[in-house]
């Protein structure tokens, strides 16, 4: 999987800095985490293909994270894309999207479906073969969801010369062992799948909080995630303005990341009132806390 920053500023965006959104890319299949004003501008400059979206997840309806999304359907739209589109996100998102789509008269050459959830909702938002999405409320000044992508896990690969050795005879049988069934062979020897399969293969996952101060639900969500994208949007030097607008400093985030056993830490959503090389800075200090973290910066992409 691929995870692409598209955009790292909070609030407004500056210079060097667009709004809120990151791609991960599966497969060729690219799931859209939150949609800030410019961010088909940002689609156009990066190596994600805007053709290929699949979801799109708004975690909250700050504007920060929202107001690019109408833009981005509507050109979707003059593409003439005919796949269908779901977006997901917090009660109020439909609102939202029929007050611009209605306003400007627009109907969508493809099925768009949004699902929202309500504030009591905890749980799977999307199930699919090979991965899902699961949603947990995070703690921001509105209604905010935070997301994690889980790739399933995927049985051990299968042991051919193992297999001869046994006497399986090709075939089906072979199959269902590499679905996790046991077999009886016609001599009556019965064979299970761990003899002929190795070590399961675990998927990745990818956690997604934008935006929150920090939260146990956080740890829970990014769980031994394999990278954690966490908002990071002030320094030390500003605690008291993080508490107050209930935000992350860049420590916080490393603190989830730490509890959770996340593999890594991929920082963005930075303050305007910091530039490059300040926020490198409150980067370095945090790795006393956490050691993986990659900071964030527009267009970056991250193998994982
Ligand atoms: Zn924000
Ligand atoms: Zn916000």
């Amino acid at each position: 999987m691929k995870i692409v920053l598209l955009g790292t500023s909070s609030a407004v965006p500056t210079l060097t800095r667009g709004l809120s959104s990151t791609a991960l890319i599966r497969e060729g299949d690219v799931f859209l985490f939150d949609c800030g004003e410019g961010t088909q501008l940002q689609l156009m400059r990066s190596s994600v293909k805007r053709s290929r979206i699949h979801s799109i997840f708004i975690g909250h309806l700050h504007g920060d994270h929202l107001y690019g999304i109408a833009g981005l359907l509507s050109t979707l739209h003059l593409d003439g894309r005919e796949a269908p589109l779901n977006v997901f996100g917090p009660e109020g998102l439909r609102v939202f999207l029929n007050a611009a789509f209605r306003t400007s008269d627009f109907k969508f050459t493809f099925k768009l479906t949004v699902q929202e959830f309500p504030r009591g909702y905890r749980g799977r938002v999307l199930d699919e073969n090979e991965f899902y999405v699961d949603e947990l409320p995070l703690d921001h000044s509105i209604f905010c969801l935070g997301w994690r992508f889980q790739e399933k896990d995927k049985p051990g690969v299968f042991n051919l010369e193992r297999a001869e050795e046994l006497e399986i005879p090709r075939g089906p049988l072979y199959g269902k062992l590499q679905h996790g069934e046991a077999i009886t062979l016609a001599n009556g020897r019965s064979i299970t799948p761990d003899m002929v399969l190795g070590p399961p293969r675990h998927g990745k996952s990818v956690v997604y909080c934008l935006d929150t101060q920090f939260t146990e639900r956080s740890i829970q969500l990014a769980d031994k995630c394999t990278a954690l994208v966490h908002e990071t949007t002030f320094g030390p030097d500003a605690v008291d303005m993080a508490r107050e607008r209930k935000h992350s400093t860049m420590e916080d985030a490393a603190r989830v990341a730490h509890e959770a056993h996340a593999e890594n830490l991929i920082a963005t959503h930075f303050s305007s009132r910091y530039d490059g090389r300040q926020i490198a800075q409150i980067c370095d200090q945090a790795r006393g806390v956490f050691e993986r973290i990659t900071l964030g910066r527009d267009l970056l992409e991250i193998d994982i």
